[in-house]
């Protein structure tokens, strides 16, 4: 039974809505990998979006599942190096948005947990799998499914996934990319190499947690 659930930054000027969400239409995992963690101290926010190993909960789906309703303006996206993933964030209180390869023809999006409002758990099933522990703080026992990389079953499902929105069309319907020119709807900033190894520093320290 696909479910939905609203997705809104943390003070609601961008807004919108999740659908057809369901532990068989994404993959939802953690990455404890450095450049997730960089993500988050550039948004100056590593607290809320990181748990305590310095991980990022993120849901891999189709980029077509979400509608943006309100906000889509505030919109931005940063690159570590010129070659990266399209990190996305809303401006206006920099809660991470979505990860996205930077061509819409392969519909993908990591979409980052506070995104989402509302019971994730019922939503999206559970956590599949932990990737990237390498770069993970803190003690990791009693937590278990620790990968180095996503495991070939995580592969095999992701990539269904992957191939089902490619064949419905969902590359031409991604609120990330203008339909028209397809290029992404805000112009990427690539960070030098002085401010990611900053953040790469920050990343390294681990996460600060707020109280
Ligand atoms: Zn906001
Ligand atoms: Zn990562």
């Amino acid at each position: 039974m696909p479910n939905e659930l609203p997705a809104s930054c943390a003070c609601g000027t961008l807004q919108g809505l999740a659908r057809d969400l369901g532990p068989d239409t994404g993959n939802r995992l953690v990455c404890y990998c450095d450049d997730c963690q960089a993500f988050a101290h550039f948004l100056g926010k590593p607290g809320p979006v990181l748990d305590e190993h310095g991980g990022t909960e993120i849901f891999q789906t189709s980029p077509a599942r979400f509608e943006l309703s309100q906000g889509a303006d505030q919109l931005r996206c940063m690159r570590l190096t010129s070659k990266g993933l399209l990190r996305w964030y809303a401006a206006c209180c920099r809660t991470p948005v979505a990860n996205t390869m930077a061509t819409p023809q392969i519909p993908f999006a990591g979409v980052v947990h506070s995104f989402l409002s509302g019971g994730r758990d019922e939503a999206l099933g559970p956590i599949r799998v932990r990737v990237q522990a390498r770069f993970a703080h803190g003690d990791l026992a009693g937590l278990t499914t620790y990968e180095r990389i996503l495991p070939p079953r995580n592969l095999l499902h992701f990539a269904g996934i992957l191939l089902r929105a490619r064949l419905r069309g969902d590359h031409k319907r991604s609120p990330f990319f203008d339909p028209q020119t397809r290029e992404p709807i805000s112009i990427p900033e690539v960070l030098s190499p002085e401010a990611r190894a900053e953040l790469a520093k920050a990343a390294l320290a681990g996460p600060v947690r707020e109280a």
